[in-house]
């Protein structure tokens, strides 16, 4: 049986130090020196304030009327303009062997937010581990290499820490998995000094000597800004943090808290470039301005970009990329 630990209220914020500000310069929205790009619009003002009251819809942003994007689209686009339009057109290799990966991420996900639908109760996973085990039995494909036992070991275990951790804090729960404008934080919760978002984040494995490095990358990661900029936007309060909830299933369940706080001085520096990028792409999308590559992408620390032949041996052509790839679902 899982057992859910008692939650008491606690007014820390995590207990961690806060990042230092950054005084954002006056003036024009910064823009990236792109020569091959002359006729790109910058974004039309300078940023004063970053909350307000304004309800956002997936369309024009409330603050400037530039086109705001969905910050998972603008992730892969921030990676590499190609690669989105690729990711959007739903290309994928040919048969590469499935992988359990994501469908663990998306039913340990569903099966958590099941759990803060209960919290209230004593035992919030036995509502969210059969949501979970429904999602995994779903999707599981047959391989020699991943038994559904095993999968279903892992979410189990998994599912049961990420409980433990007890992410709430005790704090009021406002919304689980919802969209709120072209955003979906995973939960939202209202701290004594201001609201908190809580980003899930499910990994089979990471090597224990990359673990601290690869949450702090989470301190400037678009999403993470634009989840605190669009919450602020939408309930027109102040948010004090978001944050990481990081579940590593394997060699054994790790779950931790990572907080990134929030100051208005970074969420106005975010919102800067936030613009400008949204700009830049809808001019993109229109065609005012070429799709450019970046080939900083291609091969990172991470491996090869999945779009590595497309790119670099078929030069982007759809029909001779049809060797090594396929539109896939949509
Ligand atoms: S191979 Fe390079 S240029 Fe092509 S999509 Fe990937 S990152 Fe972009």
């Amino acid at each position: 049986m899982l057992m859910r630990p008692g939650g008491t209220p606690t007014p820390s914020p995590w207990g961690l130090p806060g990042v230092p500000g950054v005084e954002p310069s006056p003036g024009d929205a910064m823009k990236p020196l792109n020569l091959d790009k002359p006729s790109c619009t910058p974004a039309s003002t300078g940023i004063g304030t970053t909350s307000g009251s304004s309800r956002l819809g997936d369309g024009p942003s409330a603050h400037t009327g530039v086109h705001m994007y969905s910050p998972s689209s603008m992730a892969d686009w921030i990676r590499c303009p190609v690669y989105a339009q690729y990711t959007r057109e739903h290309w994928v290799p040919r048969d590469r062997p499935w992988t359990p990966h994501m469908l663990l991420g998306i039913a340990i996900g569903d099966g958590l937010s099941e759990c803060y639908r209960h919290w209230d109760d004593p035992n919030p996973p036995e509502y969210g581990l059969p949501v979970a085990l429904k999602v995994l039995e779903a999707g599981y494909q047959e391989t020699s290499e991943w038994t559904l036992a095993g999968l279903t070991k892992l979410v189990t275990r998994g599912l049961q820490a990420a409980v433990e951790e007890d992410a709430p804090r005790g704090h009021p729960i406002l919304r689980i998995d919802e969209s709120i404008g072209v955003s979906r934080p995973d939960l939202i919760c209202r701290a004594p000094d201001g609201l908190e978002i809580i980003d899930t984040k499910i990994s089979l494995t990471v090597d224990a000597r990359y673990r601290a490095q690869r949450l702090a990358e989470y301190d400037t990661d678009f999403k993470t800004w634009h989840y605190a900029w669009e919450v602020e936007q939408f309930y027109g309060e102040p948010v004090a943090r978001t944050g990481i909830h990081q579940i590593i299933l394997s060699p054994r369940p790790v779950s931790t808290l990572y907080p990134v706080p929030v100051t208005r001085e970074r969420l106005a520096f975010w919102l800067r470039m936030a613009e400008q990028l949204w700009q830049d792409r809808g001019d993109e999308d229109a065609g005012r301005c070429p799709r450019i590559p970046r080939m900083a992408s291609c091969h990172t620390k991470y491996g090869l970009c999945d779009f590595y032949a497309a790119c670099h041996e078929f030069g982007g052509d759809p029909g001779r990329m049809g060797a090594y790839y396929e539109r896939g679902e949509r």
